[in-house]
């Protein structure tokens, strides 16, 4: 069978959320059954002999491709919240923006030092949210496998973020 050319799924808003940034839209892909179903697809048979044990992913859209993958490699899958959401003990990550800092929490108990971690979300960008993320793994001194993005903005260098972690994406703009 063919491949979809999944470019043409993601619709590109000028100045969202502000002036001057050119925002990719991925939820007329999530409206294509076949485009979603295609991406879990491709992301299972990458990782598929890789023996992940757990899925994280950063709210809110990380969630939507994280969850299916999970449950296609039979791993688990952890969910890493802004501050105040998760309601058991937590753990917390702060890291800089651009413009101000920001915080993500992981329950404490959620992941092991023998697990083999995937982490997961929907764009890479600069690379801040995924580092933040990578950083709550080793925490519990859980092996960070790789990460997986539908799309990864190659011209903002993120990956150079992610001290040699394999790094895994589906859609690149240059
Ligand atoms: P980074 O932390 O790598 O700079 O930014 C990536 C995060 O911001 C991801 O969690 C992603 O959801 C969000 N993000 C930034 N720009 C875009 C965009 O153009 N489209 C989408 N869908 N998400 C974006």
């Amino acid at each position: 069978t063919e491949e979809l050319d999944l470019k043409k799924y993601i619709r590109e808003i000028p100045d969202f959320p502000k002036p001057g940034i050119l925002f990719r839209d991925i939820t007329p892909l999530l409206a294509e059954p076949k485009a979603f179903q295609e991406v879990t697809d491709r992301l299972t048979a990458y990782y598929r002999e890789k023996q992940i044990t757990a899925v994280l992913a950063a709210e809110a859209r990380g969630f939507i491709f994280a969850a299916p993958l999970a449950l296609a490699l039979g791993a688990r899958f952890i969910p890493i919240r802004k501050p105040g959401k998760l309601p058991f003990e937590t753990k917390a990550f702060h890291y800089e923006l651009e413009y101000g800092s920001d915080s993500l929490e992981m329950h404490t108990d959620s992941i092991h030092s023998d697990d083999r971690v995937l982490i997961v979300d929907d764009l890479l960008a600069t690379g801040g949210t995924i580092a933040a993320c990578i950083e709550l793994a080793k925490h519990s001194q859980a092996e960070v496998v790789s990460c997986a993005f539908l799309i990864e903005l190659a011209f903002l260098n993120g990956r150079e973020k992610m001290n040699g972690c394999d790094v895994y994406s589906l859609i690149h703009y240059d």
